[in-house]
């Protein structure tokens, strides 16, 4: 038989290649820019690296996550009954925790067959993406927002049109942007509340107005909700399932930020559509169907769901809420003495906030990569710049880290100011 070896005289043929077309779609990405950023610290520094450009707290202590959610982990391993494969859309008594949980704040009563489990919300997106990747078919994307969406959009070739959400105005969505995007071929638009990365929460009117536009286009909101309940300013937090009768939805989310466990992997996708339009229109079909050839969450992460949904109590969310709410506080205070950078408005909910860098205030300093390349190789601090996330020259702050680590960082971003100040 032929073997597949070099043959000396550089005859051999090898057939395969990669597929650029991944190379492409996952050249910007959060991690990607955080990774350069990295890269560019300086190894003299002995300071502590400061991160501020992160999603992903669980490594600080105060925000480890409850005992309840561990303890549910380990009793899941230790019945054996969550060694086999699961079922593709994910097993039943984890479904229906998470359709009882989410119906308490819904008019109407969602059943486990509207919940499909995912590898976390990051599969969530790739599975509606992909459902809605027709030939021809575009979807409307926030800006700023979430590059994954751009990515996965990028490689199931569906066409992205971004809409604005708007700083003066609480960062809601710019709905008469909305309006004009949309053509015959437009299939949803996505709307992540509370906000990544802007930190903002809408109000149950805002998220009305969406449903009713949403029902005038003849689309469905894709709803990412991976921060749901992490509010914590004057208003509440809304799911947007709430208005499915208007506009159907499909609400994405996970444990990992509410409960502060992104490596478990667990997230969903529910149909909140009272209607059953995304059942008859194939939706939900193509969803099974791409669960059907791929990999599912960890059985037993699946089996411990009913345990950490029932038996988590309120002192552990509300410990995660006021500590964020606290460090949002001394994030949006710090900034007003940074007299580059400047906070539309104050972060309400998520873990985020966006602030607008004020170039003509610093000498030699290009754009926001440039000032965050800077910042991480001359004050240890990594920020991630706002071209990460669709908006250049704004700069996205993480406020989800222990609160003397985030004040020496704002303390050091200050002392960068000072000395790059332009002399006005
Ligand atoms: C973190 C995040 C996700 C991904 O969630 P995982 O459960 O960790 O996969 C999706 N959307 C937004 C807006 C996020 O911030």
């Amino acid at each position: 038989m032929g073997e597949a070896t070099e043959n000396g005289s550089g005859q051999q043929k090898w057939r395969f290649r990669g597929n650029k077309d991944l190379t492409t779609a996952s050249a910007i990405t959060v991690r990607g820019v955080l990774n350069m950023l990295k890269d560019n610290l300086s190894k003299d520094d002995p300071r502590t690296v400061i991160p501020l450009g992160h999603g992903d707290p669980s490594a600080f202590p105060c925000f480890r996550t409850t005992s309840t959610a561990e303890d549910a982990i380990v009793d899941s391993v230790r019945s054996a009954k969550f060694n086999g494969y699961s079922s593709t859309v994910g097993i039943l008594p984890a479904r229906r925790a998470i359709a009882e949980s989410l119906s308490k704040d819904l008019p109407y009563a969602l059943s486990p067959d509207d919940v499909f489990l995912t590898v976390g919300c990051t599969q969530s997106m790739e599975v509606v993406i992909s459902v809605l990747a027709r030939p021809g078919a575009n979807i409307l994307l926030p800006r700023p927002g979430f590059p994954y969406y751009e990515a996965r959009a990028s490689f199931s070739k569906l066409e992205v049109r971004h809409f604005d959400l708007l700083p003066d105005n609480g960062w809601e969505v710019d709905l008469a942007g909305v309006e004009k995007l949309a053509d015959e071929n437009t299939a949803a638009m996505v709307i992540i509340n509370p906000g990544n990365p802007c930190g903002n929460v809408f109000s149950y009117q805002h998220l009305e107005k969406i449903a009713e536009m949403a029902k005038k286009l003849g689309i469905m909101v894709i709803a990412d909700e991976v921060y749901d309940h992490l509010a914590f300013g004057s208003k509440p937090f809304v799911p947007m399932g709430v208005f499915g009768s208007i506009a159907p939805v499909l609400t994405l989310g996970s444990i990992s930020k509410r409960w502060i466990v992104p490596g478990w992997r667990l997230g969903w996708i529910v149909t909140t559509d009272p209607n059953g339009i995304l059942n008859r229109s194939g939706v939900v079909e193509s969803i099974k169907g791409f669960l059907n050839i791929s990999a599912d969450p960890a059985t037993f992460i699946q089996g411990a769901i009913p345990h950490i949904f029932e038996k988590t109590t309120d002192d552990f969310f509300s410990r995660i809420i006021s500590i964020l709410k606290h460090t949002a506080d001394i994030c949006y205070e710090m900034i007003k003495e940074i007299p580059c950078i400047t906070c539309p408005s104050k972060p309400e909910g998520s873990m985020f906030v966006m602030v607008k860098l004020n170039l003509l205030m610093l000498n030699g300093i290009k754009d926001d990569v440039d000032f965050c390349l800077k910042l991480a190789k001359e004050e240890s601090v990594i920020v991630l710049p706002g071209t990460a996330v669709g908006l250049k020259n704004w700069l996205r702050v993480t406020f989800a880290i222990e609160p003397s680590s985030l004040e020496e960082g704002l303390r050091r971003i200050k002392a960068f100011y000072e000395r790059h100040a332009s002399k006005q």
